[in-house]
Order: C-alpha cells, then sequence, then structure tokens
C-alpha cells in the first residue's frame, strides 16, 4: 500500500498543542492497528536545537541514535512507544545546508537555484525518502510554527505541492477566545488563521479548535460556513485534565472514523483491546488512592517545558503506582539561604535534574544533603548525579570544597571533570556524549533491583564524568557504584546505603512511556510513596 499523509498546521498563535494533537493521531493510527510514522518541521535555522537555550525553546530531547530533537518527538514517543530518529526532524537549517551542498557539488549545474523549486523539492524528497526507507501506513507532519510565518511558508508550499500527487490529508489547529465579561466564543480570529491558509491553496479536511471550555454548537456552526467545511469536522480540543486523554476525547467525537474514510482506509474496525488499555491507564493518571509528593530541584523553573520529560516520567510512574502525582517545583538558587528544611519538608522524594552551567549548583546540593540526612528518597538525573556524588565527597568524605571542573578550575578535589574524549573538542554542536549507551548493572544494587536486569540501555546528553580517581576513596566511605560503561569503567550509576538515593549519569525519563515507565522513576516513586506512608 503506498503511504498516505497528514498533515498539520497551527493558526494563530505557537502554543496550542500540535504536538499533543500529533502524538495523538499517532496512536489513533494505532488503534486501527495501523503503522504510522511522524515527522516534524522547525523553520529555525539552527541545525538542530542542541545548542539551543531550554530556557527559551523547551528541553532538547535526545534519540537513542544522538540526534538532539524538539521536545515534541518526547510527546511522539510517550504516546506511540516507538523510538524516534533523526531523519524524522527536519529543520530549515538541515535544508538549507542540503540544498547549499548539492549546489556547490554542481547537482544544479546551470540553474538558478531557487525556494520553488528546488527547496520544496528538497522537502518532499525528505518525506517521501522517509515513506519509502520505513515504509509505515501513514506519515504525519507536523508543521512548527504558525501559517503567516516566513520561516515556515516554503514549506507549507511543499505540502500543498505533496498533495498533487499523494493521499494528503489537511488539518488545521486554530484557537479560539472567550471573552470573560461575555463569555462568548469568538470565531473570528479563527477564520482570518484559516483564510491566510486557504491564500496558500490549503483547504484542511478537519479544524481543530483549542478553546478553554467545551466548543459550543453554534460556535462549530459558524467556523463551518465560514470555511465551507461540514459541522462534524470542526473537532473540539478544550481544556483536559491530562493530554493523554485527547486520542480519547477525538474519538469520542467520531473524528477518527472521519479521518480513516478521508485516508481512503478499508474500513478496517478499531482494536477495542488497544483503546481498552490506555484508557485504564488514562483512568489511573486522575483516580488514584493514594497521592505522592515530589520536589523537583532545578534551575530553569520559570519555564517548566525546560523539564518536560521528568515530569512526564513522574506521571507514567505515579499512575503505575496508583498514585496522584504532586509536584513541587523549587527553584535552587533560593534554597541558598538556608530555607531547604522549610521548602522541601513536605516532600516524599527530592529529583535534581539535568542542567548546565553554575548558577543554583549549591541550592541542589543542598537539597541533596538533606535527602541523605533525612531519609528522603532521592533521584539525581544526569547533572543530579555529578552533584550527588559532590555532596558526599564533601559531606561524608570530608574532601572540602569537592566540586565538577564545569564550575570550578581551581577546586582540590574535581570528583566530576571533563570527559577524555571531549578535551579538545571546541565546537558546541552534537558534540556531547550523546544517543543510547548500555551500563553494566551491579548485582544486588537498588539499580538491579529497579531494572531487573545486569544492563541497561539510556539515553546521555553530557560533557562531564565521575573522576575515576576518587572512586576509592568514595566506595570506601560508603557511596555505592552500581552502574559502570559497558566494557569500560567509568562510573554511571551511584546509589547510598542508608536509604533510596540514586543517581544516574543518564537520562532516564527520556524513555519513559505510559505503557512502560522508566524503570528508576518507578523504584523511586515506589520508595517515595513508602517513605510517605511512614511519615503519616
Ligand atoms: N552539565 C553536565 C555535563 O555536561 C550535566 C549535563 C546534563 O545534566 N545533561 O556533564
Amino acid at each position: 500500500m503506498q503511504t498516505k499523509y497528514i498533515v498539520i498546521f497551527g493558526s494563530l498563535l505557537s502554543g496550542l498543542g500540535k504536538g499533543g494533537i500529533t502524538s495523538s493521531l499517532l496512536k489513533i493510527l494505532d488503534f486501527y492497528d495501523y503503522r504510522a510514522v511522524p515527522v516534524k518541521f522547525d523553520g529555525y535555522l539552527n541545525y538542530d536545537c542542541g545548542t539551543m537555550n531550554p530556557y527559551r525553546h523547551g528541553e532538547v530531547f535526545v534519540l537513542d541514535d544522538k540526534s538532539e530533537v524538539d521536545m515534541d518527538f518526547g510527546m511522539y514517543e510517550r504516546f506511540s512507544g516507538i523510538n524516534m530518529k533523526g531523519i524524522q526532524s527536519i529543520t530549515g537549517g538541515k535544508l538549507f545546508s542540503k540544498v547549499i551542498a548539492k549546489e556547490r557539488r554542481g547537482d544544479y549545474l546551470g540553474e538558478d537555484v531557487q525556494i520553488i523549486p528546488h527547496l520544496t523539492n528538497e522537502i518532499i524528497s525528505n518525506i517521501e525518502g522517509i515513506a519509502e526507507a520505513e515504509g509505515p501506513d501513514v506519515v504525519v507532519v507536523e508543521v512548527g510554527g504558525t501559517v503567516g510565518d516566513i520561516e515556515n511558508s516554503y514549506f507549507i508550499e511543499a505540502m500543498r505541492q505533496l498533495s498533487l500527487r499523494n493521499e494528503v490529508v489537511f488539518i488545521n489547529l486554530t484557537y479560539i477566545p472567550k471573552i470573560d465579561v461575555v463569555g462568548e466564543q469568538k470565531t473570528k480570529p479563527a477564520q482570518i488563521g484559516l483564510r491566510l491558509l486557504m491564500q496558500l491553496g490549503i483547504m484542511p479536511n478537519f479544524i481543530i479548535c483549542r478553546t478553554s471550555t467545551p466548543l459550543l454548537e453554534k460556535t462549530k456552526e459558524k467556523i463551518a460556513l465560514h470555511s465551507s467545511t461540514k459541522k462534524e469536522r470542526i473537532v473540539d480540543d478544550s481544556d483536559m485534565g491530562s493530554v493523554y486523554e485527547l486520542p480519547l476525547h477525538f474519538i469520542s467525537q467520531g473524528f477518527d472514523r472521519m479521518l480513516m474514510a478521508d485516508l481512503k482506509f478499508d474500513g478496517r474496525p478499531i482494536n477495542k483491546e488497544k483503546v481498552q488499555k490506555w484508557k485504564s491507564l488514562v483512568d489511573r493518571i486522575r483516580s488514584a488512592d493514594k497521592e505522592v509528593s515530589i520536589a523537583i530541584v532545578g534551575k530553569y523553573m520559570d519555564l517548566k517545558d525546560s523539564y518536560v520529560s521528568v515530569r512526564e516520567a513522574l506521571v507514567h510512574s505515579a499512575a503505575a503506582n496508583n498514585a496522584n502525582l504532586k509536584i513541587n517545583w523549587v527553584e535552587s538558587e533560593e534554597l541558598e539561604d538556608g530555607s531547604v528544611k522549610r521548602r522541601l519538608a513536605d516532600a516524599d522524594g527530592v529529583l535534581v535534574p539535568g542542567g548546565f552551567g553554575e548558577r543554583g549548583i549549591e541550592g541542589m546540593i543542598a537539597a541533596i544533603k538533606f535527602a541523605r540526612e533525612n531519609g528522603v528518597p532521592y533521584l539525581g538525573l544526569c547533572l543530579g548525579m555529578q552533584l550527588m556524588v559532590i555532596e558526599y565527597a564533601r559531606n561524608v568524605c570530608g574532601m572540602d570544597g569537592a566540586n565538577s571542573s564545569e564550575f570550578s578550575d581551581d577546586s582540590a578535589y574535581k570528583v566530576i571533570d571533563i570527559m577524555d574524549s571531549q578535551k579538545w573538542i571546541d565546537a558546541k554542536g552534537g558534540t556531547m556524549r550523546l544517543g543510547a549507551w548500555d551500563a553494566a548493572i551491579r548485582e544486588g544494587t537498588m539499580a538491579h533491583a529497579a531494572y531487573g536486569r545486569l544492563s541497561a540501555s539510556e539515553r546521555h546528553r553530557h560533557r562531564y564524568e565521575f573522576n575515576s580517581t576518587y572512586r576509592e576513596i568514595l566506595e570506601e566511605k560508603g557511596l555505592v557504584v552500581s552502574g559502570t560503561t559497558a566494557g569500560g569503567n567509568v562510573v554511571e550509576i551511584v546509589e547510598w546505603k542508608s536509604h533510596f538515593g540514586i543517581g544516574t549519569q543518564a537520562h532516564p525519563e527520556l524513555k519513559s512511556r505510559l505503557e512502560s515507565p522508566a524503570p528508576l522513576f518507578m523504584a523511586f516513586v515506589r520508595a517515595a510513596l513508602g517513605s510517605r506512608q511512614e511519615k503519616h
């Protein structure tokens, strides 16, 4: 069967949740036992998002194959359970550099190289190339940015051209504001957004409306009238308790059946078992019988999207443990005034996520010390593991001023140091230790109990690591080394003996899915629930 396409455009403003819609469509296609592969286009001229500030752009997501991609890929994986590949991320930077490289090679000899057709052809052949290589039933293309942006205009044109020779379903995500005083849902912005899309030669098959409250019938009628689209094709995307509910919410509107018909599929019925399995997990997110409170102590707190995978991994593990999750977001710099005890008093577990640079480090170390000394379960991710080692060196091993060479050049004890392989690297793009790496797990440790295996593959993104010079003394003083690099002996996972405390150089949050939570998060949430029971 020839691959079909769904293309999603957003109108009016960013942040409407295109990623959630794309992910929900992947899930719906899976409910019908069709194989779908997502592709995301981002208009920026960065080659990838590895060099972007998470504070502005949100988390940098890392794939098994070392690609640093937009955080929407995390959502695709959390919904679909499929490992994505770097080729599915198409950026302005990648496209332009490819076209220019081709021009230099002489591929377009004698021609004026132009946006249309050279760049647009490049896009089409990229997307059809993915369809050919992966052989899915459907490629779902999420177009980043907003219709009307200069950055994605050529991409939208390429999608129009794609529809001339393929089966393509277009979806427009738009926004319906509600003016508080009257409480009326206003459709004028959506109409204007639609007009922009139609001017580009694209008539959407469906219009999904993001609203704060359920879409009213008369709002649907109005949009239908102005867009020459049938009323039942105006889909409600009103605020939901959890984004994981969205595929079920779409199904309840019959959107799935219309979509299958538009894709000219053969009337195959939905796989009820798959839907039921998903539904029961989604129900657990909201209606659990107990609560677990986790303090995340980090430094990018004003933009929670910086930690989206960490938050979701906790959601998955809490649901699997039948607990309602309460996250206390703690700005680490604010702990530097000695308020740790007060601020973390309610935490059943403390988590320090990944991060870069010196700001806020001492606050995180204070939080780790508090957790270690007070029997509070702890999970340290990447930077959170490095700081767990530093805290132990300073406060248990008497290495005053122990530090990472990332933060201090003149510490006498650089217990965390730049990796050998990083020492001579100057370029910043795509040069960290990236992607999936195997770790060897030590038998009988908490890490072993969590993974249930003696090896684990997790994703990485860092330049610094545990300095082996100090391994012996730290182990002598009780820090347990529970994981090392497979086939090497660089320390990857450490833990406390006293109670649950694990630090991993990896980012296990990047592989957590609603249907298969990350093992270390599962163990952490379980330990947090245990400590809560003891307290109450
Ligand atoms: N900044 C640290 C390093 O580069 C930790 C990185 C991270 O937390 N992702 O090693």
